[in-house]
């Protein structure tokens, strides 16, 4: 990484201070992230709809006809389902790699257009999406970790259920109700990790190019807003040295708490 130094570039009085804004989270990212997701969970439940509960619907009319012990549900079930999920997994971290390549050139960009309202700086020269390489490749393995874990904790999700409803011999319509709760659990998890993500992404990006820009302490600054909780509203304006522990949990920088919606303000000192 490149390093520069965005006071030397900028022409201030000695002495004085300048805040640069962080960039905010897009909206749309997480919303984006989320329907790749979601698409992915969509589709599992459709062949768990289609393939498993038919099988589960025979079972239950073998049992009813012979009045005795049959064939209960079996791992041989899910082996389909396990195979779309394993191929819906890759697929959505595809789509969510192309959202944080086009994330971190947004936010690169607006990095830029930031310090130059700030600062009067044109960082074009300076600043390169390269930069990010290293960076980049851990937050995709990050990424794709989580999701392959989402797509394995939803099969195993409809494997239990079925299992356990089997085992009660409770009707089809039980395990239809039982099952949409399950896909009710992961896609709250979906839309977890999606927001999750796309804030720590944004808010590692900010450090990255505080840091890279010779910035080393930031101001702490909530979104202001009644959604904001006690323990950040008290951090709203403090001042932090990047990789100093905060008053946040954990000690975590802004943005990285779980749903944290803050930001870091850097402080450019002349
Ligand atoms: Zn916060």
């Amino acid at each position: 990484m490149l390093r520069y130094s965005l006071a030397k570039l900028a022409d201030k009085p000695k002495g004085s201070k300048v805040e640069l804004p962080a960039v905010d989270v897009r909206l749309s990212a997480e919303k984006q992230y989320y329907a790749a997701l979601r698409s992915m969970l969509i589709q599992i439940a459709a062949m768990t709809r289609e393939s498993i509960i038919p099988l589960y619907q025979s079972e239950q009319e073998q049992k009813r006809a012979a009045r005795a012990y049959t064939a209960d549900a079996d791992r041989s079930w899910f082996a389909g389902l396990q195979a779309l999920a394993n191929q819906l997994q890759r697929i959505a971290s595809t789509t969510v790699n192309r959202i944080l390549d086009l994330e971190a050139e947004r936010h690169t960009e607006t990095f830029m257009a930031t310090a130059k309202r700030a600062l009067g700086i044109n960082l074009q020269a300076v600043v390169t999406q390269e930069d990010l390489g290293g960076y980049l490749q851990l937050a995709v393995a990050r990424n794709a970790s989580l999701i392959e874990s989402l797509s394995a904790d939803v099969v195993k999700r409809v494997e239990q259920t079925v299992y356990a409803n089997s085992v009660a011999g409770n009707s089809v319509t039980t395990l239809r109700k039982a099952l949409q709760e399950q896909f009710g659990i992961t896609d709250r998890r979906a839309k977890l990790i999606a927001r999750d993500q796309t804030s720590k992404f944004n808010s590692d990006l900010n450090k990255f190019r505080q840091q890279q820009a010779g910035v080393t302490s930031y101001v702490w600054v909530t979104s202001h807003d009644e959604r904001v909780r006690a323990l950040h509203r008290k951090l709203d304006g403090k001042t932090y040295k990047w990789g100093e522990a905060t008053g946040a949990e954990q000690g975590l920088p802004p943005g990285q708490p779980i749903n944290c919606r803050c930001g870091a303000r850097g402080i450019v000192e002349f």
